[in-house]
This record gives C-alpha cells, sequence and structure tokens, in this order.
C-alpha cells in the first residue's frame, strides 16, 4: 500500500532580511489572508495538511524562533538553515555547526545549494559529509542538484543531477535516506523566471525516485519527499504540483513577500 507524503513548501531568503525584517516577514505572514485561509482549510479537512517552513539567514534564526513562538506559529511555520559546516566545534573561524542550529531548533537544513557550490569551495566531499552531520544533529537535510544550462543544452540534465545525489547519499543508510529531502533545482531555472514544462519536471522527479529505489528500496522511494525549485510563483505553482510525483516547491525570490508565499504555500 502506498504511503503517503506530506506535501511541503520551503521558502529559501538567501541572503535577504536581515533579523528585524525577519520578524516583520513573519507577523505579515501570519496576518495575510492566504495563511490564514490555508490553516483554516487545513485545520477543517482530512486533508495532509502542507508542511511550511523557511530558511532565514544564520543572524535571522533566533528572531525567527522567537516570534514563531510569540505568535504561538511554531507548528504552522518550521524554519531551517541554509548552509553548515560538515565540521565538529572547534578552530573553524567563521563556521556554523549543526550542533548550533539544532540548539536553535532548526528543523532543516540546506545541503549542496547551486550557489553555494558555485561560490564557494563546496564539492561533492563535503556536501556528503553535511548530509551526515545533519542528520546525526537530529535535524532535516534538504540536498539540494541540479544541471546547469551547459548541462541541459549538451543533453546531461537529469544524468548531472542524480550524480550529484549519489554522491550526496553515499554515507547513508536506507534508514537515513527516509528522513531527506531532494530539492530537483535546474541552475538555468534559478532566479530567471524560466521553468521546465510541468511534464519535464515530472518525469525529472521520476527519474530521481527510480535511483532511489534502486539505490535504497521501494519502501525508501515511496517515504523520501522530493521538491522543484527553481523560479516558482503563484501563477505557476499549481500547474507543477498537479503533476504526479512532485511533493512541493523550494522557493527562492518569491518567498521573499510573505503574500506571495502565502499563496503559493495555498494553492498547494
Ligand atoms: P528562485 O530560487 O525561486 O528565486 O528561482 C530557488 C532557489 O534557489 O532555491
Amino acid at each position: 500500500d502506498s504511503v503517503v507524503r506530506t506535501p511541503m513548501i520551503i521558502g529559501n531568503w538567501k541572503m535577504n532580511l536581515d533579523h528585524v525584517q525577519a520578524g516583520q516577514w513573519l507577523l505579515e505572514y501570519a496576518g495575510s489572508n492566504e495563511g490564514w485561509v490555508n490553516r483554516m482549510e487545513a485545520s477543517n479537512t482530512m486533508v495532509n495538511r502542507t508542511e511550511i517552513g523557511v530558511l532565514p539567514s544564520f543572524t535571522s534564526l533566533l528572531a525567527i524562533r522567537d516570534m514563531a513562538r510569540k505568535t504561538r506559529m511554531t507548528s504552522e511555520l518550521y524554519f531551517g538553515a541554509q548552509n553548515v559546516s560538515e565540521l565538529d566545534a572547534g578552530a573553524y573561524t567563521g563556521d556554523i555547526s549543526a550542533q548550533m542550529l539544532a540548539a536553535l531548533d532548526c528543523r532543516y537544513v540546506l545541503v549542496g545549494h547551486s550557489e553555494q557550490r558555485r561560490y564557494h569551495p563546496e564539492d561533492d566531499d563535503t556536501i556528503d559529509q553535511k548530509v551526515r552531520v545533519v542528520l546525526d544533529a537530529g535535524m532535516t537535510p534538504i540536498i539540494c542538484i541540479g544541471e546547469t544550462k551547459l548541462g541541459r543544452d549538451n543533453g546531461i540534465g537529469i544524468d548531472y543531477a542524480l550524480n550529484q545525489l549519489v554522491a550526496a547519499v553515499r554515507l547513508l543508510s536506507a534508514a537515513d535516506m527516509c528522513k531527506v529531502i531532494v530539492a530537483y533545482e535546474p541552475v538555468w531555472s534559478i532566479g530567471t523566471g524560466a521553468t521546465p514544462e510541468p511534464p519535464v519536471i515530472e518525469s525529472a522527479l521520476a527519474d530521481i525516485r527510480d535511483f532511489i529505489n534502486a539505490t535504497f528500496g521501494a519502501d525508501v522511494a515511496e517515504k523520501v519527499r522530493i521538491l522543484y525549485g527553481g523560479s516558482v510563483k503563484p501563477d505557476n505553482a499549481s500547474a507543477i504540483i498537479r503533476r504526479y510525483g512532485i511533493d512541493g516547491f523550494l522557493v527562492g525570490g518569491a518567498s521573499l513577500d510573505p503574500r506571495q508565499f502565502a499563496k503559493i504555500c495555498h494553492r498547494v
């Protein structure tokens, strides 16, 4: 029998919104009509309610945690970090450990976002360790994979992304893998307004699930949530989520506006 995966929408704020703006964002999100409607509907139906979260910058995490508590949003809006060090506490100036993020009640940590891969010396050998330390600290890794435009033009799109996934999960058991979230984000689609056609997204996510099936077994493949990311907006969210096997979205630009973000959440 099939497992029902809870849909999820995660807002990736990137290097935006300082701690004051983050607090304002949360108040607006809580107060926005769509946010409330979403909550009301969820509590009135038997439908699996959507899991919603945001990924502020490190300096805004505490503000988000405290504001979520104050406004009693802790079970409506989860949060996590955009990156983590793969190392344990020690002499690593400027780094943030998984323990520190867990102590702030982070639920998720993004690992291997294409912007980290691009602007920092992040490679497969650190990404697999980051996934490991996030799980060991009791949090959920959101592993980002996706091909560049060059890769797509050369016809190696999904294979490129799959190779990234192979490397990212190589230290994991089947039980670990069940806890992981995968976000497929074609690099050429991030922040550009261009998205693959919904059937293309469906087929990419099916390939990812096939890989998980082949590597970890059918039980695991049924449980792992796979998200799409790249220029998701209120306008295109419904058409994409309607396709088979798409468990939700990683939303960048459109998550900075609480009303836009609430609209996307409402459509899923
Ligand atoms: P975008 O970013 O929605 O602005 O394209 C997505 C992401 O990078 O996670």
